[in-house]
C-alpha cells in the first residue's frame, strides 16, 4: 500500500510556498514596526495547559485535540492554539519583570481534530500575536490597525471587523443565567450540542453554527444590554480609537470566542468568500484571567490568530491548497557540450550566485537538446551554450528565451547584464 498524507493535512509545494513566505515576510516586517517580537513555543505542551485555559467544555478540548501519553503516563497534546503556550512561556521566563508590556508574534502549525473541508483542516497555520500587561483599549485598536495594515499590504480587500463585548467576572454571570432562562424555553428549537451547553455553558450557544439554530440564537438576549459601566466604558473607548484610526467595525452582538478565557473585547475578520461556517479569517480578544488559570501572576492580555490557510485561499483565489510543484525560473540556465565546459559553467554557476542570480547548471551529463528542454520547462529567462570555442575566446552569447535575441559578452560581464536585466 502506498503511504500518503495523514487527511485533513497538507504539503506546500514550490509554486505555493512562495505565497507563504511573502505572508510571513510581510507580516515580520509590520509586526516588528509596532514592537512585536518573535516567540516559538514547542508544539507539544502539556494537556493540562488547554484543559485549564481553553476550558474543558469547549469543542477544542471536548473533541478536536490530538493528546497522547508519553512513556511516563504523563497526557501531552499538540498545541490546538497559540495564545496559551505564550502566555505559559511569558510566566515561565519571567517576562513581566523585564517589560511592562510584552508584545510577542507567533507564526506555525496548530493542530485539531476537526472534520476537514474547505478552510478547515487538522493541521493548519496560524499568524498570531499577542500583548500582555496592558488593559487600555487604545493598544486593542492598534492590534487590529495592524491585522487591518497587514491584509491590506498583502492586497486583500473584501473583509469586515465584527466586534463585541463579552463582559467580566462582574457582569457576564447575570447574563449568563438569563442566557440559560431562555435557552431552557427553546430547547426545542436547538441541536443536541446545544441542549447540552444550555447547561454546562451557554454562552457558547452563541457560537453554534449548525443552520437550525440560528433562528433561536436570533432571538436571545444580547450581553450588550448587560454589561457593567466599567465594561461599558471599555468598549466605547475601544470604539473611539478604532474611529479614529478610521477603521471600520460592525457590531455583532453574539460574537463570543470559542474559548473560556476571553473577557471584554472580543473580534473577528470574516470574508464571505471563505463559504457559511468557515467564514472566519481572524479572531482574537481580550484574555485578562488567563494568566491566573495556569498559575501565573495577574496579567493583562489582548492578542488575534489568524488562519493562514483561510488566507491563502482568499488570496490565491484558488479554492483548495493543493496546488502542482512549480520549480522556481532560473536567471541564467548554463548548457555546457563537454566535460570541461561542464567544469567551467560549474565555477561560472559559483560566480553569478555570489553575485546574487540563480544560475542554473545540469548535472545529468545529458544533450544540448535535452538541457535546452530543460531550460524552457524550468521557463529560465536566458541560456548560455558553453563550448570549446567558448572557452578559447572567453565570449559566451546569452539568449533571451522569451524572443531568441542574443547578447554576447565577455564572461566577466554577464553578472552585471544579468543584474541590469533583472
Ligand atoms: P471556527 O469558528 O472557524 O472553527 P475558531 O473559532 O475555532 O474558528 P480560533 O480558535 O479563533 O478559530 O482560531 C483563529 C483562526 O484560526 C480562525 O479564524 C481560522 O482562520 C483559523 N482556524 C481555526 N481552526 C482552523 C482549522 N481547523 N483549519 C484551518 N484554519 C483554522
Ligand atoms: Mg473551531
Amino acid at each position: 500500500m502506498k503511504v500518503q498524507s495523514i487527511r485533513g493535512t497538507h504539503d506546500i509545494l514550490p509554486g505555493s510556498v512562495e505565497l507563504w513566505q511573502e505572508i510571513e515576510r510581510t507580516a515580520r516586517d509590520l509586526f516588528g514596526l509596532y514592537g512585536y517580537a518573535e516567540i516559538r513555543t514547542p508544539v507539544l505542551e502539556e494537556t493540562e495547559l488547554f484543559a485549564r485555559s481553553i476550558g474543558i467544555e469547549t469543542d477544542i478540548v471536548r473533541k478536536e485535540m490530538y493528546t497522547i501519553e508519553d512513556s511516563k503516563g504523563k497526557s501531552i497534546t499538540l498545541r490546538p492554539e497559540g495564545t496559551a503556550p505564550v502566555v505559559r512561556s511569558y510566566i515561565e521566563n519571567g517576562v513581566s519583570s523585564e517589560v511592562p508590556v510584552a508584545k510577542l508574534y507567533y507564526i506555525g502549525p496548530m493542530f485539531r481534530h476537526e472534520r476537514p473541508q474547505k478552510g478547515r483542516y487538522r493541521q493548519f497555520h496560524q499568524i498570531g500575536a499577542e500583548v500582555l500587561g496592558s488593559d487600555n483599549p487604545a493598544i486593542e485598536a492598534e492590534v487590529i490597525e495592524m491585522l487591518f495594515r497587514l491584509l491590506q499590504a498583502l492586497g486583500l480587500q473584501d473583509f469586515t471587523l465584527l466586534i463585541n463585548s463579552v463582559g467580566c467576572p462582574v457582569c457576564r454571570p447575570a447574563y449568563v443565567d438569563r442566557l440559560r432562562e431562555e435557552l431552557r424555553t427553546r430547547a426545542g428549537e436547538l441541536c443536541e450540542e446545544c441542549r447540552r451547553r444550555t447547561e454546562t455553558n451557554p454562552l457558547r450557544v452563541l457560537d453554534c453554527k449548525v443552520p437550525t439554530c440560528q433562528p433561536a440564537i436570533d432571538q436571545l438576549p444580547a450581553i450588550a444590554d448587560w454589561l457593567c459601566p466599567e465594561c461599558r466604558e471599555h468598549f466605547s473607548l475601544f470604539q473611539k480609537y478604532l474611529k479614529s484610526q478610521e477603521i471600520p467595525a460592525t457590531t455583532a452582538p453574539r460574537l463570543v470566542r470559542g474559548l473560556d478565557y476571553y473577557v471584554r473585547t472580543t473580534f473577528e475578520i470574516v470574508s464571505g468568500r471563505l463559504g457559511p461556517t468557515q467564514n472566519a479569517l481572524v479572531g482574537g480578544g481580550r484574555y485578562d484571567g488567563l494568566s491566573e488559570l495556569i498559575g501565573g501572576p495577574p496579567a493583562k492580555g489582548f492578542g488575534f490568530a489568524m488562519g493562514m490557510e483561510r488566507l491563502v485561499l482568499l488570496l490565491s483565489g484558488r479554492a483548495d491548497l493543493g496546488a502542482p510543484y512549480k520549480p522556481p525560473a532560473p536567471e541564467i540556465f548554463l548548457v555546457h557540450l563537454d566535460q570541461p565546459a561542464f567544469e567551467h559553467n560549474l565555477g561560472l554557476a559559483s560566480e553569478l550566485r555570489k553575485a546574487g542570480i540563480f544560475a542554473y547548471v545540469d548535472f545529468e551529463g545529458k544533450s544540448i537538446k535535452s538541457q535546452m528542454r530543460q531550460a524552457n520547462r524550468l521557463n529560465a529567462r536566458f541560456t548560455c551554450v558553453v563550448g570549446e570555442s567558448e572557452l578559447q575566446t572567453g565570449q559566451m552569447t546569452l539568449k533571451r528565451m522569451a524572443d531568441g535575441s542574443q547578447t554576447t559578452l565577455k564572461r566577466i560581464e554577464i553578472a552585471e547584464y544579468l543584474r541590469k536585466e533583472k
